[in-house]
């Protein structure tokens, strides 16, 4: 399988407005698929290499990532779910066409 990562990126700098880096880590604890940092500039993504192994599997923990950022916090509030799986879709479409 192989993953167009800097396409990837590029959506994700698309939709956050920000400098964004993709890291693909095997030192992520076993209960996270990914995790984020990210200030106004700037934005990484980190993924649990073990826990997205398909396309389908990162871009979903990478559009979970981008609505952390888009929405400028950690919280996963009442909306996030609608906000992530909107994303999902976007990412997908950017990525496929
Ligand atoms: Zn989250």
């Amino acid at each position: 399988m192989s993953i167009k990562w800097l396409r990837l990126k590029r959506i994700c700098e698309e939709m956050t407005n920000r400098i964004v880096q993709i890291h693909s880590s095997t030192e992520l604890d076993d209960d996270h698929i990914a995790a984020t940092e990210f200030n106004e500039q700037e934005a990484t993504i980190l993924l649990n290499s073990g826990r997205t192994k398909s396309v389908e599997m990162v871009i979903k923990a990478i559009a979970h990532e981008l609505t952390h950022i888009q929405e400028n916090n950690n919280n996963h509030n009442i909306d996030f779910n609608e906000k992530w799986e909107k994303n999902v879709g976007i990412v997908t479409e950017k990525y496929n066409k």
